[in-house]
């Protein structure tokens, strides 16, 4: 078959063998009739009611969709609702007051268990504070916290007075602080004193200040006291302390405010994995509904189920499946502040064994940590109480893929691979677990009500088989409604490229390429600006990487470009292997063989690098961006949005030697 693009012509999908849902699984899931994909197109948009019903609403809305100003949709129009009293109230009022909302696993073995009950009490009382500290109906609070449970109790605070909160990951610097604080016009942080960082203590107020000064406008922080004694601090002028102004407004009670449908709830940035971070905008009833429901069908999470996704509450992740999605349904939400290797490398093993989780979601990059520390880690705990394993962030390929399933689900759990942005909201791209077959490496068809379309330069959509732009030709409810730096860059980020204003025809772009196959799977195949050209063909980085992790010992690799006057680009591959191999002959040797038999002589690579780790965003994900200029010997931009930049030096020498 001709591949109009050229990115995957005549050759096998490179996935693994499909596997059918266990059906142990099946007999109890939450979604299990097959009609449903028909059941939501024959009725779309209307079909999205059903993830509408899953909410209280203040007000009915008054039509499912309104699409007269497309690309700027609103969905449900005319509702009302508060997403706090979605997540807290309405749960106690149904009987679960003394249910535990949230389970929160501290670095250093501290545990603490919030009821909904106690949710709802510091919820309220840290909402009565924000308020008289100023804080009114729209008003942008920015959360600058790590892992600790004032973090989503100041989230759904803001839910709760209807001001839109703008999480910033804690891991990211002052400038990174300022610039989203400065952009959002926010007057009011929440932050720490600081938090532990592989046992040390690290000051995260410091970090804050800094921040501030590069600030025009003033500034009210509230500071919750993580580390006591280990980190004295002092409050300044318009500084709060968070406990003192829980006790001032003990007992406090306040109304939920409802909020239009269409109202911001929050605020987000990606995380600037191609580029400048983009501010997302995210509204109140559409994405809600659009968590809780991808929570009810994918996750397949019921109220009586400890669920666990392993996530940063500062990443889309963490507020669509550890907080809002979760909550929603009132089930309980494990949050856990530690890394997965301290005080070893079973930690996250031992918190599913003794909490019994039912449910656990995390990331390919994790995954591929745990394979290369090998099976006796997840060996040492007793796992049978997962039921229902998840993927998010990059492409998994097949190997680790089988890894997760045989040695954490003990090939019992299925296994759902979720494509989806922050601007997505929420999952977008997934298998339903207790109907779909799973076929590793691709992360399924398009869930129902979607309209995932894989299309070329032209807007055509590729055959089966054929690779190109992933593409949305529908809109959903939990869509972006607009970037914060302004509608005009919304359109061109995502709309210009493949939509028809003229016909009225709208299709959202991802930014991915994809291939999809004969039954509707998508396989990404990355970022479009992540496929190299090599002698006029196009190969996906992806791919490659993938044909490389599939060889024995190998746990991760990362492919780029690198500029060569015969070829114009060469394949030039980063590799890291799994404890116990080495760099040696019979392992290049293999990769070597698994890119030719996979894709073609033509993407062998010119140069295979081994390093102990891959460069990667403060989100675990390859920055292959970097990696590139450093293949091409070019100088560097900044690299402090990287989780571990001293690896770029060390990679940096080690071609130096070669
Ligand atoms: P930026 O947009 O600033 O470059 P980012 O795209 O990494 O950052 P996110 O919104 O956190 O920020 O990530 C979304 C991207 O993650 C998707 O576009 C896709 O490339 C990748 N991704 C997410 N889930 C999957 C998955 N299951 N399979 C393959 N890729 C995935
Ligand atoms: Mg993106």
């Amino acid at each position: 078959m001709a591949d109009r693009n050229g990115w995957g012509r005549d050759r096998p999908v490179l996935t693994g063998s499909p596997r059918s849902p266990p059906p142990s699984f099946v007999e109890q899931a939450n979604v299990t009739d097959p009609g449903i994909y028909d059941e939501f197109e024959e009725n779309w948009p209307e079909c999205w009611e059903q993830a509408a019903d899953l909410l209280s609403w203040d007000q009915s809305y008054e039509t499912v969709l309104r699409d007269e100003e497309a690309p700027f949709y609103q969905w449900f129009p005319g509702g009302k609702l508060n997403a706090a009293a979605n997540c807290v109230d309405r749960h106690l009022e149904s009987g679960r007051k003394t249910h535990t909302a949230i389970r929160w696993e501290g670095k250093h073995g501290e545990r603490k268990t919030y009821t909904y009950q106690d949710l709802y009490v510091a919820v309220n009382e840290f909402a009565a504070a924000l308020r008289d500290l100023g804080v009114e109906e729209d008003d942008v609070v920015t959360i600058y916290l790590p892992m600790i449970p004032e973090l989503p109790i100041a989230m759904l605070s803001c839910a709760r007075i209807g001001a839109p909160h703008s999480v910033v990951f804690a891991g990211l610097s002052a400038d990174a602080l300022a610039t989203r604080m400065d952009a959002a016009d926010s007057e009011y942080l929440v932050t720490c004193d600081g938090y532990y960082r592989r046992g040390d203590a690290f000051n995260q107020k410091s970090k804050a200040d800094n921040a501030q000064l590069k600030l025009e406008q003033d500034v009210r922080t509230v500071v919750v006291d993580r580390l006591g004694d280990d980190l004295p601090h002092v409050l300044g002028d318009d500084e709060y302390d968070y406990h003192g102004l829980r006790e001032t407004f003990a007992g406090e009670t306040i109304e939920p405010v409802p909020r239009d449908a269409e109202d911001m709830l929050f605020l987000m940035y990606t995380s600037g994995t191609t580029g400048e971070p983009k501010g997302v905008v995210h509204t109140t009833g559409g994405y809600l509904a659009h968590a809780a429901w991808t929570s009810h069908a994918v996750l397949d999470v019921k109220p009586e189920d400890t669920y666990w996704c392993a996530a940063d509450i500062g990443w889309i992740t963490g507020h669509s499946y550890i907080v809002y999605g979760p909550l929603a349904l009132g089930t309980t939400t494990v949050m856990y502040e530690g890394t997965p290797d301290y005080p070893d490398r079973d930690r996250l093993w031992e918190i599913v064994d003794r909490n019994a989780v039912d449910i656990f979601y995390t990331a390919p990059t994790a995954i591929q940590a745990f394979m290369k520390w090998g099976s006796e880690y997840p060996a040492r705990h007793d796992l049978s109480s997962l039921r229902l394993l998840g993927t998010v962030g990059e492409p998994i390929s097949p190997r680790p893929w089988n890894w997760y399933y045989e040695h954490i689900g003990n090939e019992r759990c299925p296994i759902v691979d979720t494509w989806w942005q922050t601007e997505t909201g929420a999952v977008t791209v997934s298998t339903l677990p207790g109907v779909s077959e799973m076929k590793p490496g691709a992360a399924g068809p398009g869930l129902p009500g979607m309209d995932i379309r894989v299309i070329d330069e032209s807007g055509t959509e590729v055959d089966p088989g054929d690779s190109g732009y992933l593409t949305i030709a529908r809109p959903w409810p939990g869509m972006v409604r607009t970037l914060y730096d302004g509608d005009e860059r919304f359109r061109t980020e995502y709309w210009d490229r493949f939509s028809d204003p003229d016909t009225d025809e709208w299709h959202y772009f991802s930014g991915d390429a994809a291939r999809v196959d004969e039954d509707g799977y998508i396989t990404v195949l990355g970022r479009v600006d992540d496929v190299i050209n090599v002698s006029g063909r196009r190969l996906s980085t992806t791919e490659i990487e993938s044909a490389i992790t599939g060889v024995a010992g190998v746990a991760e690799a990362a492919v780029v470009g690198r500029s060569s006057e015969t070829n114009g680009t060469d394949v030039y591959a980063y590799v890291s292997t799994e404890g116990g191999y080495d760099d040696d002959m019979a392992v290049r040797e293999a990769i070597i063989d698994n890119i030719e038999t996979a894709i073609g002589p033509i993407a062998r690579p010119t140069n295979i690098l081994f390093t102990p780790e891959l460069p990667k965003t403060r989100s675990g994900k390859i920055m292959r961006r970097l990696l590139e200029d450093v293949a091409n010997g070019e100088e560097l931009g900044d690299t402090s949005a990287l989780r571990n930049p001293e690896i770029v030096g060390e990679i940096q020498a080690e071609i130096g030697e070669e």
